[in-house]
């Protein structure tokens, strides 16, 4: 759920989603249009299906109980390298490099010198990350813990607070003045992207849930119709929604 969502916007979705479905076996029982409207307007909402993916997984391949083996964890649907790694070395103590987009960020002003880290992962920052990590599997996790927490409270991305940074004493970045990033960045939209329609036609899906919705009212969530068509087609591929024989739609 934190994966590119901010945790004043989680808090309350993961807490509900927890007394609904506390195991795995609970989760797993459920419908994928359960977890779709339980998701509610988080975004990416793949990330529901995946989530009630991996519940199944593990109820079929681990009785149930979440592995705590890293290749395990990796096996499970919508599991990368950073939910598996930080799941092994935050719930089970274990030695790993946890590189979200806060340690990255830290790592990158600190040891680079660097204002922001490159667009996508780097095997450098991998390696930059393993070689500062704690050999003791118990303060690595803790490591992982404070990293991410310097670079959410204090080494934020626009407003720093470096004189009261515990570690300005050591950091490149500040040492150097402070360069501004060079590398032209993509700025991410929102408005009128095939990523807006798509919400205002699941939108429309989940205040209706669990009645169907007929085409007539998703026509109207969206005015220009290729882009509309585009959307609803991709959230059908996605198994987002399902398509009714009567020509209705609704969650799956
Ligand atoms: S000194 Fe400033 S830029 Fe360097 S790690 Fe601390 S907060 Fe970040």
């Amino acid at each position: 759920m934190l994966q590119q969502t901010p945790v004043t916007r989680v808090l309350p979705a993961w807490e509900a989603w927890l007394n609904r479905w506390p195991t795995p076996a609970a989760m797993a029982a459920a419908t994928p249009g359960d977890a779709v409207l339980a998701w509610g307007r988080l975004g990416y909402p793949r990330r529901a299906l995946r989530l009630r993916e991996a519940a199944v997984a593990v109820v079929e391949r681990h009785h149930g109980v979440v592995p705590a083996d890293i290749q395990e964890l990796r096996a499970l649907p919508g599991v990368g390298e950073y939910t598996a790694a930080a799941v092994a070395s935050f719930a089970h103590r274990q030695r790993h490099v946890v590189l979200d987009t806060n340690v990255r960020r830290v790592l990158a002003r600190i040891i680079a010198g660097e204002q922001l880290p490159p667009s996508s992962l780097t095997n450098t920052e991998r390696a930059r990350a393993a070689a500062l990590l704690p050999a003791d599997p118990e303060a690595a996790a803790t490591w992982n813990v404070a990293a991410m927490e310097l670079g959410a409270l204090v080494c934020t991305a626009s407003n720093p607070r470096c004189p009261s940074c515990p570690v300005n004493d050591r950091c490149t970045w500040l040492a150097t003045g402070k360069p501004a990033d060079a590398t032209p960045r993509k700025v991410q939209t929102y408005a009128g992207t095939d990523r807006q329609v798509r919400g205002r036609l699941l939108a429309a899906l989940r205040d209706a849930a669990p009645d169907p919705v007929p085409p007539a009212v998703l026509d109207a969530c969206w005015d220009e119709p290729a882009q509309r068509t585009r959307a609803l087609q991709s959230l059908l591929a996605d198994g987002l929604i399902a398509a009714l024989p009567d020509a209705g739609y609704a969650l799956p």
